[in-house]
């Protein structure tokens, strides 16, 4: 069975293209700069060479037809029809509070994630595009919404209910969602087979670092508590989002900077983070570089990000009573080698002792504890499209 997974944003479309015999991937890519000049289609067949395409590209339409065209291909194709793609699993970031799991698409399904569009007006409407552009091309083919936020529907409502009057929270949906539910699934999921232990018996901490970085506390297979909230832009300093600050900031800056709401949103999340405290880059290698060649503010930014990291780490271990293991994963998370390091030093009161020859590790998954930590440290690569794939097949 081939399952086709989709990832689609404001202007790309990011797709993987499964065998689901071996779970192995037969091609990916992505279609870049969609409805904007210097469209680009990047395919990469899984034993052929990638193939790159460039083209004006004016809607997620043509885009989704871009990347079937590209799966059968004659030459760099790997498919011989479309009749060959089973099902499609399609990335929807925020499912609010309606979607607990994966659900196959329907028409329904479109209007409740069309209501959806209230709370994520950044995230879901790109998503709808592509799964709207999908079903046109595709109108045979089953297809399955899988949400950012479901796996954190278990979260008690102690723990997403925020300070602001209750009537908020039923007027206007505003409460703790959490995001990259799928990663923190899949790598809770992996590690318990790593440390090959029921997940059930396990309590972790998995931190999802990458350009957005959020850290979620699961306990027992389920998650109770998640770094980011009503949208992605709570939680841990990230690469240009500000993360959780005092929130009469944001007056504040509107105040002083004459800016709007919307003008303010996009500056909390496009210019702060680490990129605005080092002034450097929102890219890590970039900011440990800038640090290791001495510029103080690209060291302040690393250590503001491992800073608060810590922090999460203790809150969850007093919020599940225990610790087992805790899990990295990301861009960061998987590679970064000295944040790691950063993050886990100084921690043994909660029996975090890391082994630095054991964290000499990218990108594969490893326990980097040292002889005797309580806590298992481990380092799993995330994969939401495989994610995506499973359920999708058990969906359909
Ligand atoms: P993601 O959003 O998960 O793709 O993660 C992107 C982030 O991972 C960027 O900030 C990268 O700088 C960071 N990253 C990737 N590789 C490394 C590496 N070898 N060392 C440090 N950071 C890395």
């Amino acid at each position: 069975m081939k399952v086709l997974v989709i990832n689609c944003g404001s202007s790309s479309l990011k797709y993987q293209l499964f065998n689901m015999e071996n779970q192995s991937v037969l091609a990916k890519g992505i279609v870049e700069r969609i409805g904007l000049e210097g469209g680009m289609l990047k395919h990469q067949p899984a034993d052929k060479a990638k193939v790159e395409i460039s083209e004006n590209i004016p809607n997620h339409r043509v885009a989704v037809k871009m990347m079937l065209d590209a799966l059968t291909d004659k030459n760099h194709g790997v498919i011989g029809d479309m009749s060959e793609i089973s099902a499609v699993g399609h990335r929807v970031v925020h499912g609010a509070e309606k979607f607990s799991g994966s659900v196959k698409i329907t028409d329904e399904v479109m209007d409740v994630l069309k209501e959806c569009i209230s709370i994520a007006p950044l995230h879901n409407p790109p998503n709808i595009i592509g799964i709207e552009a999908a079903r046109e091309l595709l109108p045979d083919v089953p297809m399955v919404g899988v949400f950012d936020t479901a796996f954190h529907q278990t979260m008690p409502e102690y723990a997403y209910i925020y300070g602001v009057p209750y009537e908020m929270y039923k007027k206007y949906s505003i409460r703790r969602y959490g995001f990259h539910g799928t990663s923190h699934r899949y790598v809770s999921m992996r590690a318990a087979k790593f440390l090959n232990k029921p997940v059930e018996d396990l309590k972790m901490v998995t931190l999802h670092l990458g350009n957005g970085s959020s850290i979620t506390a699961v306990k027992n297979g389920k998650s109770v508590d998640n770094s980011m909230g009503f949208t992605p832009l709570e939680g841990i300093v990230m690469g240009t989002r500000c993360g959780s600050i005092d929130p009469a900031i944001v007056a504040f800056i509107m105040e002083k900077e004459g800016i709007t709401a919307e003008k303010v949103n996009d500056y909390l999340n496009k210019k702060c983070g680490v990129l605005g405290i080092s002034g450097v880059s929102s890219d890590f290698r970039d900011i440990e570089e800038a640090a290791g060649k001495g510029n103080s503010r690209a060291k302040l930014a690393l250590e503001v990000f491992a800073y608060q990291a810590k922090k999460y780490i203790g809150s969850y271990a007093a919020a599940m009573n225990g610790l087992d293991a805790i899990v990295f994963t990301g861009g960061i998370g998987e590679n970064s080698i000295s944040i790691r390091k950063m993050i886990c030093d100084e921690m043994d009161y909660f029996g975090i002792k890391i082994d630095e020859t054991k964290n000499n590790v990218r990108g594969k998954e490893a326990d980097i504890s040292a002889d005797g930590s309580k806590t298992r440290i481990l380092v799993i690569p995330t994969n939401e499209e495989l994610m995506i794939a499973l359920d999708t097949v058990s969906l359909i």
